[in-house]
């Protein structure tokens, strides 16, 4: 068989015409898989869905009690078949319950790793290689110019802004699912341990977190109106970046403005945001981390699904693997 004719891009996403099912599809289908919470990735309206029980309860977060019409949870490492094609959930590393989803039949695997990334993070299951025929990935930070530092470097940089400026509100930007709750953390290894601002957006996913054995610390809500504003100075204050360009920014005294993001080693991208401190915490592969995976899995085939795909194609093939870019649209990650 042909991997074309186990899994191929559709408008739809990626389908598997003997199973008939997508995989992370971004219009509503019958049967969709989808490796994480990402709102790119997870989208309601789907008839049936499999997913990892965290996906399944964080799509339910934010899409509400009817996302989709029934669900089923899979276990990490668990085969199921579906119309005859072996399906498995494995950990990807990316935010809290996140998958790389293998697909196989009649010995071919195709090894679908959604978004992932290799460098450790104690607020999900680690990445975990599976071996494969075919390995579909992202690449998002796929050009050699990426290359993420330390995110504990990072964090370290915050906290010497808090001693430098003690009187100023440190607001950090950071998405909702899995970025805040890195940083969160971040903060808590490195050694932090006053209470931690957030905005109402974070606070059900933070809770969600926190039931799964994720520590925080003590988390408090950044609500301005009710407040003596004098508690946040020189205070943490984590909310998501589309807050900050509303008025509950502005109502902090003195603020510093921080991101959290892989794209913050751009200068220009921080520079344009307003941003006085960028912190370049990513929950993506840099570009080393994308070929080293793909030198230690030594896949026969590379197809690649979203991001700067030419870049990582090119690479491949010099490796002497054959490699394609997808052209997948619909995939502008929300945890970059
Ligand atoms: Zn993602």
């Amino acid at each position: 068989m042909r991997p074309e004719q186990l899994l191929y891009p559709a408008p739809e996403g990626l389908f598997c015409p003997i199973g008939g099912f997508y995989i992370d599809p971004v219009q509503p289908v019958e049967r969709a898989l989808i490796t994480h919470g990402h709102s790119d990735h997870a989208r309601s309206g789907h008839a049936h869905v499999l997913a990892t029980r965290q996906t399944l309860d964080i799509m339910r977060i934010r899409y509400g009690a009817e996302f989709a019409g029934s669900e089923q949870a899979a276990d990490f490492g668990e085969e199921e078949t579906i119309n005859g094609v072996k399906v498995s959930f494995h950990p990807a590393g990316h935010v809290l319950g996140s998958a790389q989803i293998a697909v196989e039949k009649d010995g071919l695997r195709i090894v679908v790793s959604g978004d992932y990334k290799r460098r450790p993070d104690p607020t999900c299951a680690a990445y975990v290689p599976v071996p494969c025929d075919v390995f579909i990935t992202e690449a998002t930070f796929g050009l050699p110019v990426f290359h993420h530092p330390d995110p504990m470097v990072e964090t370290r940089k915050l906290l010497a802004s808090l001693r430098q400026f003690p009187e100023r509100t440190h607001l950090i930007g950071a998405y909702a699912l899995g970025k805040a709750q890195r940083v969160i953390r971040l903060l808590r290894d490195a050694g932090y341990d006053k209470p931690i601002y957030i905005h109402g957006a974070l606070e059900t996913l933070c809770d969600y977190y926190i039931s799964q054995g994720i520590a925080l610390g003590e988390l408090r809500p950044a609500t301005v109106e009710s407040r003596d504003q004098s508690i946040f100075h020189g205070a943490v204050v984590v909310g998501p970046p589309s807050a900050f360009q509303d008025r509950w920014a502005r109502r902090f005294h003195d603020p510093l403005p921080a991101f959290a993001s892989g794209w913050m080693m751009v200068r220009q991208r921080a520079k344009q945001l307003g941003v006085e401190l960028p912190l370049v915490i990513s929950d993506h592969c840099d570009w080393p981390e994308l070929t080293e995976t793909i030198s230690e899995l030594k896949p026969a085939e590379v197809w690649v699904t979203h991001g700067r795909e030419e870049a990582l194609v090119r690479w491949c093939e010099l490796q002497g693997i054959a490699a394609k870019p997808l052209h997948l649209i619909g995939y502008e990650d929300e945890g970059d």
